[in-house]
């Protein structure tokens, strides 16, 4: 077990609260006031301290950014009716991120000490948990490499930090998405199940092209043949055919989910008939002819549910139903909202107290 003790802290005289107004929160502009740092020297986590959110100071030559040695994590904070902060499945992030690390050769981070970290970050910080409905605090845990070499091998040294920033809701309108077969996020033996940095710098490209043509967003497909859905570019995709809910199997090109295992598990003890298995594009476009594709949405700890509105393949634009009369969407989101803002008994114990 880490001793609290060991997290120094330093706490800042010039609090930006002030800057925070709940009903017009700029996404991912404004940090709250302080951040963790903790450095993995010799083998060894150390040093653990909280201090003033500031800039950090790296050498040129620091192995990260050149070779992207890094992973992340996000998951949020809310406020439950007592004003209490809670904060929604941390212990599952302690443990992805280990996954994602484990491919990206950095040393294992242990899970009592993000615990400790994140619970002592978020109680100093605790006035910048936004209680509107609709926010969150999004807290963003990222490990990368220190060392200042620029030949290619395993870095030697790391740094694990948290920084958080309070949000609002994230998508207000329908996502217009496009079926990608051209490019590829992921592939077999890759790192699409890993939460590394690298993999967002090389989908920018495609999503951008798809941008230039009226959609949000992508939806990638299998790199072999493209025949297949993926996921979306930070959420995976769930459809509902007939009565059926469908996603496809996380696998190694396929990050696995936190709220996409939380709607699944849901969805199974509503009784509803679940699926996880490939599910191809065909499917889904045939689905869409005849009527019995009935929803589609993202789902991610970001946006939450996000309806998708229109997809995009090849030349043609299927339009889907229209968002406010999605039965399961609308029905999951507020199950969700309620479990992770403690409006509700939390009987999957995923609710963690600050
Ligand atoms: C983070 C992420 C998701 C969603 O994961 P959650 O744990 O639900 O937030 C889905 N796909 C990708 C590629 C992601 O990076």
């Amino acid at each position: 077990m880490i001793d609290t003790q060991t997290i120094r802290i330093e706490a800042t005289e010039n609090s930006r609260i002030s800057e925070l107004d709940e009903n017009n929160i700029p996404f991912g502009k404004l940090y709250s006031d302080h951040m963790f740092t903790a450095d993995y020297i010799d083998g060894e986590w150390q040093d653990l301290k909280i201090t003033p959110y500031q800039n950090i100071s790296i050498s040129p030559a620091n192995t990260t950014l050149h070779y992207a040695i890094t992973v992340f994590e996000g998951l949020k904070a809310y406020r439950n009716p007592e004003g209490e902060v809670i904060i929604f499945r941390p212990q599952a992030n302690a443990k992805r991120l280990n996954v994602s690390g484990e491919r990206m050769c950095i040393p294992e981070l242990p899970e009592e000490l993000f615990m400790e970290a994140l619970t002592e970050l978020i109680k100093l910080d605790s006035s910048w948990v936004p209680s509107k409905p609709g926010t969150a605090l999004y807290i963003r845990p990222f490990i990368f490499g220190t060392d200042e070499y620029i030949g290619i091998r395993p870095s030697d040294n790391f740094r694990f930090m948290i920084i958080t920033c309070p949000v609002g809701a994230y998508y207000t309108q329908p996502v217009n998405v496009k079926i990608e077969t051209e490019f590829s996020r992921a592939f077999e033996g890759g790192t699409g199940f890993a939460k590394a940095g690298g993999n967002y710098g090389a989908s920018l490209y495609p999503a951008k092209l798809a941008q230039e043509k009226g959609f949000h967003q992508l939806i990638w497909t299998d790199s072999k043949t493209h025949e297949y859905i993926e996921e979306s570019g930070t959420m995976n995709v769930m459809f509902i055919v007939g009565d059926t809910l469908l996603t496809a199997p996380t696998s190694g090109t396929i990050l696995d989910g936190i709220t996409r295992n939380s709607v699944l598990t849901i969805a199974r003890d509503w009784g509803m008939k679940v699926e996880e298995r490939r599910i191809s594009v065909k499917e889904i476009i045939e689905a869409a002819k005849d009527g019995s594709l009935k929803e589609v949405f993202g789902v991610g700890t970001a946006a939450t549910i996000a309806p998708i509105g229109k997809i995009g393949f090849q030349d043609e634009v299927y339009e889907l139903s229209d968002p406010a009369e999605r039965e399961f969407s609308i029905k999951i989101l507020k199950e969700l909202n309620d479990i992770r803002t403690g409006a509700v008994e939390d009987k999957y114990g995923w609710t963690y107290k600050v």
